[in-house]
């Protein structure tokens, strides 16, 4: 009997796919303006690699200057996305459930809250934790096990719902949390892994 779920945020309970040409806008603009002078084919793969890896590491690979890489950092810190947004379809059913709930996710903190905001996810759960590089060490392992110290869980009453093997199921497997991946395209079939759904329906029905 699980006492409580954790959620991740990006590719769980939304699409990024849906947000990204309009989110990426202004840094490929910016990009454009900064630099232009290193050529097309330069600006374009570093335009394909941000879409995938994190800006620090992009900055690195393609040598932006100190200046310019300060620069989309400040952009990044202080971007919001504030156009609408829809959950996937199959996240009413962990809506729907009484489990008490809790969001964990990593990227920009203002970034990350405009998206729960436009999602209209806030009340859904009882805390929500932005794992920020650019302001904190701490990991979603160390936010997991926090949480588990501070509700007395033990680790069998929680189940971590997410998309990245890398990432959250990585972390909740090393604390002894039960993991469900999220895979609705089937990316990972190799992941270990507690259970596993291409469809959210399948998670609420383990904690109902
Ligand atoms: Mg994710």
């Amino acid at each position: 009997m699980k006492k409580a779920i954790i959620l991740d945020l990006d590719n769980t309970i939304y699409p990024v796919s849906s947000i990204a040409d309009h989110l990426f806008n202004e840094l490929f603009n910016f990009l454009d303006q900064h630099i232009a002078g290193e050529g097309i084919e330069h600006i374009n793969k570093a335009k394909e690699d941000l879409k995938r890896i994190p800006y620090q590491k992009v900055a690195d690979k393609y040598q932006f200057s100190d200046l310019v890489k300060n620069k989309g950092l400040e952009l990044l810190n202080n971007i919001e996305y504030n156009r609408p947004m829809q959950p996937f379809d199959d996240y009413k059913h962990i809506r729907e459930t009484k489990i008490t709930k809790f969001l964990v996710t990593t990227g920009f903190t203002k970034l990350q809250w405009s998206k729960v905001k436009m999602l209209n996810i806030e009340a859904d759960f009882e805390a929500i934790h932005i794992v920020d590089p650019e302001l904190s060490r701490l990991t979603k392992k160390d936010i997991f096990a926090s949480i588990l110290e501070k509700y007395d869980y033990k680790p069998e009453d929680v189940l971590i719902i997410g998309d990245d093997p890398e990432s959250e199921i990585k972390a909740a497997s090393e604390l002894g949390i039960d993991t469900f991946l999220y895979d609705p395209e089937n990316k990972h079939p190799n992941a270990r892994v507690t259970y596993r759904s291409q469809n959210l329906k399948d998670a609420a029905a383990i904690v109902a």
